[in-house]
């Protein structure tokens, strides 16, 4: 028996495990893989930023640099999809040894809930029955895929078989403008692929603020060909190309590519694995609902990452999984996080955390910006990076910073700060009298704080 038996390994599943295991539980984890790590290590997160990292070095070389000009870059596409596949495999396995070190038992199979105390596991025709205490459900979640998609053509790929990279077609069009099929897009697009981005709304990278995208649209323009209010309607497959059917504001017209990576969101695996049959409270489209505890309506199973409600990240797996381990050990705490930040590892990245501006409008929330260009930044101007701006959005009455966005190279970065200021309640006081080193790009946060809290203009 079990204290508590973790169904999935990946970021909310090993966190849970881990944590738990080091709460002196005795822990199981199950996962129908052969490696640990999920989605994010496997075939998300990891691999797609090792390729992002290659195809940084690309587009560095590609843009002539103050006096310095590179030849055309070599690229060896089986050397790059070794990058990839040993900086997977370096992590996967340190969880494997993470999982021993801990004494936390691992089971490889199929897991299917048989009752709210135990899981059938199933392997090779062999089934071995779990019995436990507590579990968390920490299954994740799958593309979604779209009924008019001849997904047997090989022409035709998702996230998992992009990060192959078996070849790389002249034209690929991205179905879906979100941050997978954007990463994506600048992977192939830096390989040689010119790229058609089709989203169905009226912007790429829903959730960012319009403002921070266009500093990436901009960026990009020469490179990728952005179709918003666009709709792909049907996708036909010839012997010489896939022909897609796109309707917008013009009406309908075909694009023939010679590849369509379908990128359109991920739906949670919530009514998988035995979980609505014993009794555990879904909402419709498949999210197991759970409160601030991670506890679903079954009391001793708790449910954390993509399989429950907010944003489908890692860290917001990890963290959730941290919190149910800790309550199943008996701790008072809850998962009330005041900002989950976003980071798009495009080339100018764009993140964000908190608040926005566009949510803040819509909620009527009383905000003010403050925006300081990068144009504006000693470290910008001599790195080359002037295309980016780092934004406050903060409380019009008391200042506190609500929300930030940055776009720009190694935006990301900026997010930790904000992150801090934020959970901690800072105004822009705060971040204005924090000495920033000088000439950073970290130094735009502070500079941004001075300008709304007028101590600048
Ligand atoms: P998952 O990682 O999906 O893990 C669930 C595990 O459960 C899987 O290993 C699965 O095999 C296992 N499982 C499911 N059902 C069963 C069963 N019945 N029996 C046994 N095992 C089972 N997020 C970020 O924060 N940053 C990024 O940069 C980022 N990049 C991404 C790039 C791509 C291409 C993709 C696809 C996703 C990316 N994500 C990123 C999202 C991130 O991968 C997910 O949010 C995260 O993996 C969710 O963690 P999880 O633990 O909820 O589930």
């Amino acid at each position: 028996m079990y204290d508590l038996v973790v169904l999935g390994s990946g970021p909310g599943g090993y966190a849970a495990a881990f944590r738990a295991a080091d709460l002196g539980l005795k822990v199981a984890m199950i996962e129908r893989h052969s490696t640990l790590g999920g989605v994010c290590l496997n075939v998300g997160c990891i691999p797609s930023k090792a390729l992002l990292h290659v195809a940084g070095k690309i587009r560095t070389a590609d843009e002539p640099d103050h006096g310095v000009n590179f030849t055309k870059p070599n690229i060896n596409l089986d050397a790059i999809r070794h990058h990839r596949q040993s900086t997977v495999d370096t992590l996967t396995s340190n969880l494997a040894l993470m999982a021993k070190g801990r004494n936390v038992s691992v089971f490889h199979g199929e897991g299917r809930f048989d009752s709210t105390t135990s899981i059938i596991v199933k392997k090779d025709g062999t089934e071995q029955r779990i019995e436990f205490k507590n579990a968390i459900i920490a299954v994740g979640s799958r593309a979604i895929k779209l009924p008019f998609v001849p997904y047997d053509d090989p022409r035709i790929l998702d996230a998992t078989s992009a990060l192959q990279l078996e070849r790389i077609p002249k034209h690929l069009l991205v179905l879906g403008g979100g941050i997978i099929g954007l990463e994506m897009a600048t992977v192939y697009q830096s390989l040689g692929a010119t790229i058609t981005v089709a989203e169905l709304g009226d912007q790429i990278m829903t959730g960012a603020d319009k403002d921070l995208v266009r500093v990436f649209e901009q960026a990009n323009k020469e490179r990728m060909t952005f179709l918003t209010n666009t709709q792909v309607t049907n996708i036909e497959a010839t012997a010489e190309a896939l022909n897609v059917h796109l309707q917008d504001k013009e009406g309908e017209r075909s694009l023939a590519v010679d590849a369509v990576l379908v990128a359109v969101g991920r739906s949670p695996n919530g009514l998988k694995a035995g979980i609505p049959e014993i009794g555990v409270a879904l909402d419709e489209r498949g999210f197991v609902l759970t409160d601030e505890q991670c506890r679903t309506s079954v009391p001793n199973i708790f449910a954390i990452g993509d399989v429950t409600h907010g944003p489908m990240l890692a860290h917001k797996a990890s963290h959730q999984g941290h919190i149910a381990a800790e309550v199943i050990a008996g701790h008072k705490v809850d998962f009330q996080p005041l900002a989950i930040p976003s980071i798009a590892y495009t080339f100018p990245e764009v993140a964000w955390v908190g608040l926005t501006e566009t949510a803040a409008k819509q909620q009527g929330t009383p905000i003010k910006t403050a925006v300081f260009p990068w144009s504006a930044s000693g470290r910008a101007i001599a790195s080359g990076v002037t295309q980016g701006k780092t934004k406050l959005i903060y409380d019009d009455a008391t200042q506190r910073v609500l929300g930030a966005g940055v776009v720009g190279s190694h935006a990301g970065e900026l997010l930790g700060e904000l992150t801090l200021a934020i959970e901690f309640g800072a105004t822009l006081e705060d971040l204005a009298l924090t000495i920033h080193a000088h000439p950073s790009l970290h130094e735009t946060v502070g500079l941004a704080a001075e300008l709304g809290a007028g101590t600048i203009t």
